[in-house]
């Protein structure tokens, strides 16, 4: 299987375990006792927090905060010990190990900083191949690089109906290519990509895989083995923590062929005036002051959903959009992106309307306290793929119920008599 822990349960006794949990998931987010008519639907830009996960981040600030792996008194050592459980539980998390998770600020960073530092003796000609379904994130750095190597970028095409990838994928991973750079599930369609066959073949032709897992770690569970990649990464934000942290898993092997991107305190054992060393493993990619209250918070944010999962958080969630899915279509006004969709895709639709702008669309359900993100979502290229400059994407999370997505869709249909 792909994801060997991943498998969703079908027994109905879960799901309806968590649709009553579903309720008390949401008095978990102090939003809802603020604004309980709040309907929140762009979780694939950024979660809502739970309040077990602040109060992680708060206790640390509140009783558990110095500088880690810096001073020797008894906080700093707490401080340092909190934030090397949070590596070893995240690591776990993922199916690796402490040695093979570095933290960083995010997605984003960690991209470019395998961009930046990865010395694989680029020569021009060189391959690297993305799929078209590639957050700017994963595009920009590796274009970057591709102009200052003279390296060509070849794109795994997708099938234009369901948004996997195009049957003859394969051929474009040669031997021509050095490295694979691929999502794990598109935030704009949220197709699972066959990561773990991409991998594979890639290393076949003697290439690297890197996984950007930003979108797919609030809903997939992770196992970077099964996956079989050398480097993966997601954001904090993207799996119920708080904005500013970044796991990035990278194999050993992988480690001995990234140049650190930032130098600084903490990275280095010994600095002359004219020379330095640096630390071996992972901490020579943290340079500077970690953010350990948003990695304590990460690893809390990462309990907190195996607990929702086992109460059948996956499948109520895959339910409700298949439910939405449904709604939606019925709407002759409105073409779902893509078209098709199979049951390996993450809770979140992309839609558009040839009759009212997708801007128009959000601005008016944003009128009416629901929050949705209207634009190309950081995927130009995969917009330009379908054509589109613009399109509305919905998307759900552990606090969404079946009433957010009825009242989604009858303000879409009163945007839709108010604008044509
Ligand atoms: N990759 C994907 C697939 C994403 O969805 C996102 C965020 O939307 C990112 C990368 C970038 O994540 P961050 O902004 O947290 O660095």
């Amino acid at each position: 299987a792909l994801f060997p822990r991943m498998r969703v349960r079908r027994r109905r006794s879960v799901t309806d375990a968590y649709v009553a949990g579903g309720k008390a998931a949401r008095e978990q987010f102090a939003l809802w006792r603020s604004q309980p008519q709040f309907v929140y639907l762009d979780s694939a830009a950024s979660c809502q927090v739970p309040e077990t996960v602040l109060q992680a981040y708060l206790d640390y600030y509140q009783h558990g905060h110095a500088n880690a792996h810096r001073g020797s008194y008894p906080l700093a050592q707490q401080a340092t010990a909190q934030l090397e459980q949070a590596r070893q539980e995240l690591a776990n998390w993922i199916g690796a190990q402490a040695n093979e998770v570095a933290f960083t600020a995010g997605a984003t960073h960690s991209l470019n900083m395998l961009a930046q530092g990865l010395q694989l003796d680029w020569q021009a000609g060189d391959e690297i191949v993305l799929s078209r379904a590639e957050h700017h994130s994963n595009f920009l750095p590796w274009l970057r690089l591709a102009e200052k190597h003279g390296l060509t970028i070849r794109w795994l095409d997708l099938d234009p109906c369901t948004g996997n990838l195009a049957a003859d994928w394969q051929d474009v991973v040669t031997e021509r290519c050095k490295l694979v750079a691929v999502t794990l599930a598109s935030n704009v369609t949220g197709q699972v990509l066959p990561v773990a066959e991409i991998a594979k073949r890639a290393r076949a032709q003697g290439a690297l895989t890197i996984v950007d897992a930003a979108q797919a770690v609030g809903s997939l569970t992770l196992d970077v083995v099964a996956l079989g990649c050398d480097a993966l990464t997601f954001s904090a934000h993207k799996m119920y923590g708080v904005t500013g942290c970044g796991v990035l898993y990278l194999t050993t092997q992988l480690q001995a062929q990234l140049e650190p991107w930032l130098v600084g305190g903490g990275m280095v054992t010994e600095v002359t005036e004219a020379s330095s060393q640096w630390v071996s493993g992972v901490q020579q990619f943290e340079a500077g002051t970690p953010n350990t209250a948003a990695i304590i918070a990460c690893a809390a944010a990462a309990r907190w959903l195996n607990e929702q999962r086992e109460a059948g958080l996956s499948c109520y969630l895959q339910r409700l959009t298949h439910n939405l899915r449904e709604q939606l279509s019925q709407r002759q006004w409105l073409q779902l992106v893509p078209p098709q969709s199979d049951s390996t895709s993450l809770p979140l639709i992309s839609f558009f309307s040839s009759e009212v702008h997708a801007f128009d669309l959000a601005s008016y359900l944003a009128e009416h306290s629901i929050a949705v993100r209207a634009g190309s979502h950081c995927a130009q290229p995969l917009l330009q793929f379908w054509q589109h400059t613009a399109v509305v994407r919905v998307s759900l999370a552990a606090y969404n119920t079946a009433a957010d997505c009825e009242r989604l869709c009858a303000v879409l249909d009163e945007a839709y008599q108010l604008f044509t």
